[in-house]
């Protein structure tokens, strides 16, 4: 990201020291800028109550270690997917000096995200129902988006996604039971539902081991979970529900309508759009918690003590982390999505 000139720093600070209780949101859009380059400008300002740029402190660098730099920077480019450890190692300097060559040189390290694979028509509508989602809902700032979705976990943890390791030394031999992951096509599982918020609340979990229906999901998702949810908030919310059928049966709806469920319409909900639906990174978050720090599950029972107790480790901060770009996701695909 491109830093801020001055002038742009101080409309910013000038914005939100005149105009009490602006949001930092609120000022990003007038300025077309991201959030946190607000919310640095500010920070700054109050720091040392400058404008301008600091001149860059820190170690002047050595001819060395300008071609261990460059050295450095080959190797990252050349292997993306290698660790800093293993370019610390290739290089034959240490993981500390790694760092800071990609610090010196401005590299930055992103996990690539996976999407699926859209044709054009898919693209399109997508399009259409985001920009009418964000024109319409998504503008209310001061509303808390919830996301509901559902997913399927196997009873046994170490069939889970993501990777596993073993430990060996040198010469010694292990079994394959050790060595490797024995995946059962049909072992058991349930399905867990639940909804997480923008400001990091979530709703508990519903499990079972049998199909959602929409009867189920009235009574079990929005009148037990969601509604008291959506009562912890002092402010309004909007639930962005999961595509699913049930979920938009016209009973759902009805009843969502009667008590007072502001919710996002199937006309404005995109389908197959992960990009938008943190949630589900929120299912990989617990399905690695589970695999790595629990014992599989013999019964449902002890499934559902092991979620609430992983779940507990998700905190607050973490489910706002996972929602906070919904908006600027929303917003981007919708203005400038081919
Ligand atoms: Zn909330």
């Amino acid at each position: 990201m491109k830093g801020l000139t001055p002038e742009q720093r101080k409309r910013i600070v000038d914005k939100y020291v005149r105009e009490k209780g602006i949001s930092m949101r609120m000022i990003a859009k007038i300025e077309k800028v991201s959030r946190s380059a607000v919310f640095n400008a500010i920070k700054k300002y109050g720091q040392d109550l400058s404008f301008k740029d600091k001149p860059k402190s820190g170690r002047k660098i050595g001819s060395h270690n300008r071609n261990l730099d460059s050295k450095i920077c080959r190797k990252i480019k050349t292997s993306p997917n290698a660790s800093i450890r293993d370019v610390a190692k290739k290089c034959k300097t240490t993981v500390g000096m790694v760092q800071r060559a990609k610090k010196r040189n401005n590299l930055r390290t992103y996990r690539k995200q996976r999407k699926p694979k859209r044709s054009q028509k898919q693209a399109a509508s997508v399009k259409t129902r985001l920009r009418k989602l964000y024109d319409t809902v998504l503008t209310k700032n001061e509303q808390c988006i919830i996301q509901d979705d559902e997913t399927y976990v196997k009873l046994d943890y170490s069939v889970l996604p993501g990777p596993q390791y073993f430990t060996v030394r040198k010469g010694e031999q292990l079994d394959e039971g050790k060595t490797s992951i024995y995946a059962e096509k049909f072992g058991s599982k349930a399905m867990v539902w639940q909804a997480i918020c923008e400001c990091g609340m979530k709703s508990t979990a519903y499990i079972t081991t049998s199909t959602m229906t929409t009867d189920v999901y009235i009574k079990e998702c929005l009148k037990k979970r969601i509604l008291p949810l959506i009562r912890r908030h002092r402010g309004s919310t909007l639930f962005w529900p999961d595509l699913a059928s049930c979920h938009y049966a016209s009973r759902t709806r009805e009843w969502m309508e009667a008590n007072g469920v502001e919710y996002v319409e199937k006309s404005m909900n995109p389908p197959n759009y992960p990009e938008v639906r943190p949630i589900e990174e929120y299912w990989a978050i617990m399905k690695r918690i589970l695999r790595q720090r629990f014992s599989s599950a013999d019964s449902v029972k002890k499934f559902k003590k092991d979620w609430v107790k992983a779940a507990k480790t998700v905190t607050v901060s973490v489910v706002r982390n996972l929602m906070k770009n919904v908006r600027v996701q929303v917003r981007k695909i919708a203005r400038n999505q081919k």
